[in-house]
């Protein structure tokens, strides 16, 4: 190819773009219409090694992974990906990232190769008004996406793509935010939020974390945060930071509870909630999870 030919395909490389971006979307839409609404989840991931070990939390997750609707693609809020501004994951082959230290060789061998979705990524930005989204090919699939998504689908077929948080904005702004992306529910896409609704690493106690075990405090905020859940009030939550000591010190960061209000911004009305894996471990964490419709 001479220059000229090269440059004159380059000319070209747009418009293809553009033409296979419509016709992927089309594409996609139409599979995902035929699935009805999927729910949304808020996962408790706890530890990093809930990947490979074996016990009741992730014996439930991989319950649900039968029991869900099979879903066209992921797209995971997790408290692991902090950013300034909305970034969503566009990449076709995410990749496993190992964001942790001094944990046993088995969990950095851990891959989980599921598929991006360029196409759910460009959806995504599409839909969302209030601010600007951008494009990652950087990040890929961090711990808080993949230690649960791997016990959800274990095959690794499903494509999943990550939003991320923009650690400069309040909650009520993820909140908002949420609810723009609502209408993937309709199109197959299973929204999850991972984090941990009481998380204060500084106390936990790490080697009581395969014991079921709270502070009193750890208790008082997650029955707290179970009511508020329970009965719709979302204000309530949003407004964490007035809700007394036990509140302080289960959310002494917000990252690992942000993503239980993207979760709660995308429930439609009469939909059923339930909590699942509702305990305390390590003194300082709960893995309370929530499924919603
Ligand atoms: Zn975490």
């Amino acid at each position: 190819m001479d220059r000229k030919q090269f440059v004159k395909s380059m000319a070209l490389l747009p418009l293809l773009g553009f033409s296979m971006t419509l016709k992927d979307l089309n594409k996609m839409t139409s599979s995902m219409n035929s699935t009805g609404k999927m729910p949304v989840l808020f996962l408790g991931h706890g530890s990093p090694m809930n990947a490979i070990e074996e016990n009741e939390f992730v014996a439930s997750f991989r319950q649900l992974g039968k029991e869900l609707i099979r879903p066209n693609a992921i797209l995971c809020i997790s408290a692991h990906w902090e950013t300034n501004g909305t970034y969503v994951t566009a990449m076709q082959n995410p990749r496993t990232i190992h964001d942790f230290g001094g944990f046993p060789q088995a969990l950095f061998d851990v891959q989980y190769p599921a598929p991006g979705s360029p196409e759910l990524a460009k959806e995504t930005k599409h839909i969302i008004n209030s601010t600007h989204v951008g494009f990652d090919d950087k990040w890929g699939l961090d711990h808080g996406a993949w230690s649960v998504i791997k016990h959800l689908y274990p095959n690794a077929d499903i494509p999943v793509i990550q939003m991320s948080i923009d650690y400069t904005k309040p909650s009520k702004y993820h909140y908002e935010l949420a609810k723009e992306i609502n209408s993937l529910r309709h199109k197959g896409v299973l929204i999850i939020g991972s984090g941990n609704m009481v998380h204060n690493l500084r106390k936990v106690e790490w080697n009581r974390l395969n014991e079921e075990f709270g502070y009193s405090w750890t208790i008082e905020a997650n029955e707290k945060m179970k009511r508020f859940i329970l009965n719709g009030d979302h204000q309530s939550l949003i407004d964490y930071k007035s809700q007394g000591k036990a509140f302080d010190l289960a959310i002494p960061t917000p990252e690992h509870y942000m993503p239980l209000l993207y979760t709660l911004a995308l429930k439609e009305e009469n939909e059923t909630i339930e909590l699942f894996n509702d305990k305390p471990v390590g003194g300082a964490l709960t893995m309370t999870s929530v499924k919603i419709g």
